[in-house]
């Protein structure tokens, strides 16, 4: 029996089947490359879902982690601790420049929003206003501003009062927002919806309907923030100066993090009492927030990351079996000719590549920002031959259900 079958069994008789069987069973990495248990080893374009901001085992991280745990590992919110001011400050330095705020931290991106919602009750208001196609988290809360219906029907009735706007509609949002609402959530790029990008326009239209609605504007931040698109978040550029901002997967480049950083009023909305965590702002997963952080300024991997996103997106949109290419920085989505998604994740894997399918015919990439032209001009390289064993994996299987059916 292959290390692969044995681990592969031994996880299904432990680990609750949430999640399919498992791809690989991986045992090492460092930089863009990871190495499964029978030794063979893989590109990373994935990154742990736009996680691994500085690849894997970078020294940086790995130090900031190793001297923080030897110095103070974990001491409860009784009590502060330097890193965890230090990295509050440094958030709302880059995610806010100038604005006063304050950050609420948790240990995921479904607690960042789960901090947004109970903030958001605070003012008093229930209602709240979501994008289809929106992916919020897997919490009772998150799951309710996530559109998916296979996601949300077997847990409902979830928390109520949500209304759901098509992503872009500008009149459609300003009809859905009234003297109720609590707070509109956007993701600015959709991400597990396929790389949706918002158009900056109705971002700043959201601004301007919340403003005179009285509402809070959240931009969930989750995937796209933390430099992934070139800039702190994916708003940056567009100077919509959001009341709530969460952040998580990229922020501790692999340590479990998550923030909810609010500005303005909206910064002491949660009172003593009102909210709480074990976990949230532990000084190990601060310390190595802050190196990421430090590591992004200090290589300038946020023009990096718009630079081989560029070249990522125009190598592999090149293949006219893909029609459309979207995203920024390396936060990239592209839509096939057929629907042979898995096809292509599978064939990409025995290449010797990791990427991911959010649909049918959608495939996204989210390597670490520390991704080389020259990773990127080997997975573009190896692309078509990558496409053309998907598509005849496609023709089999097409052939085979038609077979088997007759
Ligand atoms: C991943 C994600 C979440 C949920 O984060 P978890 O850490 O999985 O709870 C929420 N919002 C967005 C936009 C995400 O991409």
């Amino acid at each position: 029996m292959s290390a692969t079958s044995e681990w592969t069994e031994r996880y299904q008789g432990a680990v609750m089947n949430t999640f399919g069987p498992p791809k690989l069973v991986l045992e090492s990495g460092e930089g863009i490359v990871v190495r499964d248990v029978e030794g063979r080893e893989y590109r990373d374009f994935l990154g742990g879902i736009a996680v691994n901001t500085l690849g894997h085992a970078h020294p940086a991280l790995v130090g900031a982690v190793t001297a923080q745990l030897q110095q103070l590992g974990h001491v409860s919110n009784f009590f502060a601790t330097r890193p965890q001011v230090e990295l509050a400050e440094k958030l709302l330095e880059v995610t806010g420049p100038g604005r006063d705020g304050r950050v609420f931290f948790a240990n995921s991106g479904a607690e960042a929003n789960e901090a947004a919602i109970k903030l958001s009750r605070r003012t008093g208001r229930t209602h709240l206003v979501a994008m289809e196609d929106a992916f919020h988290g897997r919490t009772m809360g998150s799951l309710a501003l996530t559109s998916k219906a296979a996601y949300r029907e077997p847990f409902e009735p979830l928390p109520g009062h949500v209304t759901w706007v098509p992503f872009g509609d500008v009149d459609a949002l300003a009809a859905a927002v009234t003297d109720e609402t609590a707070a509109v959530v956007i993701e600015p790029l959709q991400g597990e919806a396929g790389v949706n990008v918002a158009d900056p326009d109705y971002l700043r239209a959201a601004r301007r309907v919340t403003t005179e609605r009285g509402a809070l504007l959240w931009l969930d931040e989750i995937q796209s923030g933390m430099g992934r698109t070139g800039h702190w978040l994916a708003s940056s550029p567009y100077d919509v100066a959001p009341d709530v901002v969460t952040l998580a997967k990229g922020l501790a480049g692999g340590i479990p993090i998550g923030a909810c950083v609010a500005f303005g009023e909206a910064g002491s909305l949660l009172q003593p009492g009102n909210h709480g965590t074990t976990f949230g702002g532990n000084p190990v997963a601060c310390a190595a927030a802050l190196a990421v952080i430090a590591t992004l300024e200090s290589e300038g991997l946020l023009a990096r990351a718009s630079e081989t996103g560029e070249r990522l997106r125009a190598g592999v949109g090149a293949d006219d079996r893909v029609v459309d290419v979207r995203g920024e920085g390396v936060l990239v989505g592209l839509t096939l000719a057929a629907p042979h998604g898995p096809h292509v994740v599978a064939a990409a894997q025995d290449a010797g590549w990791i990427i991911n399918a959010t649909g049918p015919d959608r495939i996204r990439f989210a390597p670490p920002l520390v991704v080389t032209d020259a990773d990127v001009d080997a997975l573009v390289a190896a692309w078509p031959a990558i496409l053309d064993d998907a598509w005849a994996r496609g023709a089999a299987a097409e052939a085979a259900a038609t077979g088997g059916s007759s």
